[in-house]
């Protein structure tokens, strides 16, 4: 299994300058190529989608007089940053992102090394730059594949060592004794079915005032200035206060849930197209569901748990678990409702979590596998129904729905 560690690194001068230099390099050829092809298709109505086009260009910039600079860099960097911009057109023309950008010189900078790689107890190895000094706060075991070497705009140095274990990946159980469906929300970040919520902490949103002070002392800098600098350096170390505090608190979260699950339900949320609602935009880039998602993912992979991903338009807060009756409507602001149809009452998010949990059971059960978490069936003290059974029977859409009954504990 790859394991991915992130570790703090201390360049000196000279090293921060080579490493600012194979930065250049691959937003060189990043932008160049993304110029090229920008170009290409205007001009000549040329595919965007190819990399195959582009990468024999690389070897001949080399050659020339005006680009033999990229000779310094290591070449492996420079492959990947074209492969970079080939996954960005991919997630375009795949309607997952905007149009790609150029990189700027003040933004992350990145660069992906593969070969004559070493790592020691406190350094690090890259081609073409002296070894640096390095936090290695973890110890690394197995064979390292890769380090990619970052720049925060902070100024910060980091290096993202991945390395084979040589373990194979953890077995999935085929016998699920425990799962959990987790809604994803706002006013709570994380409910699950059994009603367990966890508040949202909104770590953007509260140094929001801060934030914006630092943005506004930055705008009213000259260009240029070291004044400008300073505050730019000051906003981004801000931002990065509140990503590192995010990514703490998703880190913890997900790994309770996969410690105590061994299968996990989510729903998958367009949060691209919810983010067009502007009064809730700031609040939803702060939640970064889809960072919590991959977290969960990586860890769900590493400890043997099935994660299950549901669709974002199945309607799991507009439907009543208890007997499948659809809403026309479900706004955001309605926190609790009662089913015209069966007259159970409802907390919006728990319901809603309990409907993610009863499809992707189903759809765990479709895949072969036997679900044993739901606590058996409750109906006046009868014998627990055997999971296949309950498979075999339609889920939604009948009176009554198996499941259900299933559910109501
Ligand atoms: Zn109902």
């Amino acid at each position: 299994m790859y394991r991915a560690t992130k570790v703090r690194i201390y360049p000196n001068k000279e090293q921060a300058e080579l490493l600012d230099r194979q930065f250049g390099a691959v937003r060189f050829v990043y932008n160049k190529a993304l110029h090229i092809r920008s170009h290409w298709y205007k001009r000549y109505g040329v595919s965007l989608g190819n990399i195959k086009h582009i990468q024999p260009l690389l070897p001949i910039a080399k050659k020339s007089r005006k680009y033999d600079w990229l000779k310094n860099a290591d070449s492996n960097s420079l492959q990947v940053a074209l492969q970079n911009l080939d996954l960005a057109f991919k997630n375009f023309f795949e309607k997952r992102a905007k149009y790609p950008k150029f990189k700027r010189k003040n933004g992350t900078q990145s660069s992906y090394h593969c070969s004559n790689l070493k790592v020691t107890c406190d350094s690090i190895k890259i081609p073409k730059i002296p070894s640096i000094k390095a936090n290695i706060h973890r110890e690394l075991t197995g064979k390292v594949k890769s380090i990619t070497i970052t720049r925060a705009p902070t100024g910060k140095y980091y290096a993202s060592i991945l390395c084979d274990d040589g373990l194979e990946a953890a077995v999935k159980p085929t016998l699920i004794t425990s799962v959990t469906g987790c809604d994803i929300g706002l006013a709570d970040y994380l409910i699950r079915d059994d009603g367990k919520k966890t508040a949202n902490p909104r770590y953007l949103v509260n140094a929001y005032r801060r934030l914006r002070r630092d943005s506004k002392n930055l705008s009213r800098k000259k260009p240029g200035s070291s004044n400008r600098k300073k505050a730019r350096i000051k906003l981004a170390a801000q931002h990065e206060r509140v990503a590192n505090a995010r990514a703490d608190f998703q880190h913890k979260l997900s790994r309770s849930i996969i410690d105590e699950n061994q299968a996990v339900i989510v729903e998958t949320l367009k949060s691209a197209n919810m983010m067009k609602n502007r009064r809730l935009a700031r609040h939803i880039g702060d939640a970064a569901w889809n960072g919590f998602v991959t977290k969960l993912a990586y860890k769900a992979e590493q400890a043997g748990v099935h994660l299950v991903k549901i669709d974002q338009w199945y309607a799991s807060s507009k439907t009543c678990h208890c007997c499948g009756h659809k809403m026309a409507e479900m706004p955001l602001k309605v926190r609790e409702w009662q089913c015209p149809s069966c007259l159970a009452d409802h907390d919006r998010d728990i319901n809603a979590a309990i409907n993610i949990k009863q499809k992707g059971i189903t759809d765990l059960m479709a895949a072969g596998l036997v679900v044993k978490a739901h606590g058996g069936l409750r109906k006046s003290g009868s014998e627990p129904v055997a999971a296949w059974e309950v498979g075999s029977l339609a889920v939604y859409g009948g009176e009554q729905s198996p499941l259900c009954v299933l559910f109501t504990h």
